[in-house]
């Protein structure tokens, strides 16, 4: 299988968020069948919804890989799961979310996977990051990446 560019989201708003995304940048760079070709920076934004909450830490990875979009999901969750048993409580909000954003060109709509990820297009935490390491990109629908930047304000997102 050749391999295919897909793009990963990094979001954490708890237990040191900085270091749970950095660290999960390493991680995904050690991933089977996968290449991490280009990380943004991180970028910290204030909580969408309830405000009691700490800021979010996110970062985007484009990675190259010859995973199957499942497995990689499958990839992708463990790596989640690796980073919930860090925490001390058992159940409670998560530490590390990890979007499959795009994954080539592909269109995926099965139960466990939605590609592109639902509301990407309208997320500055998702587009601002893609804009910095994959300007050019286009999605899988023909929308170009800075065509939705022009409709979606940075807000409170900045780079850290
Ligand atoms: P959340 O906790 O809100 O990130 O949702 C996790 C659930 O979303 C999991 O059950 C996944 O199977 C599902 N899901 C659907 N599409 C995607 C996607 N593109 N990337 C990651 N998870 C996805």
């Amino acid at each position: 299988m050749e391999p295919v560019r897909c793009y990963i989201g990094l979001g954490s708003n708890l237990e040191d968020p900085v270091w749970q995304v950095q660290t999960a940048l390493k991680e995904l760079s050690k991933l089977n069948q996968c290449s991490l070709v280009r990380a943004s920076s991180l970028y910290r934004s204030a909580p969408v919804g309830p405000q009691d909450q700490p800021d979010f830490i996110n970062a985007v990875v484009a990675l190259d890989t010859t995973l199957e979009a499942h497995a990689l999901l499958d990839q992708l969750q463990a790596l989640e799961q690796s980073h919930r048993r860090v925490r001390k409580r058992h159940w409670g909000p998560r530490t590390l979310d990890l979007d499959l954003l795009l994954y080539g060109t592909e269109q995926i709509s099965t139960e466990r996977l939605t590609v592109p990820h639902a509301f990407m297009h309208e997320r500055s935490f998702v587009l601002y990051p893609l804009h910095e390491i994959s300007p050019e990109l286009i999605f899988p629908d023909d929308t170009l990446l800075s065509q939705l930047l022009v409709a979606c304000p940075m807000g409170t997102l900045a780079k850290i």
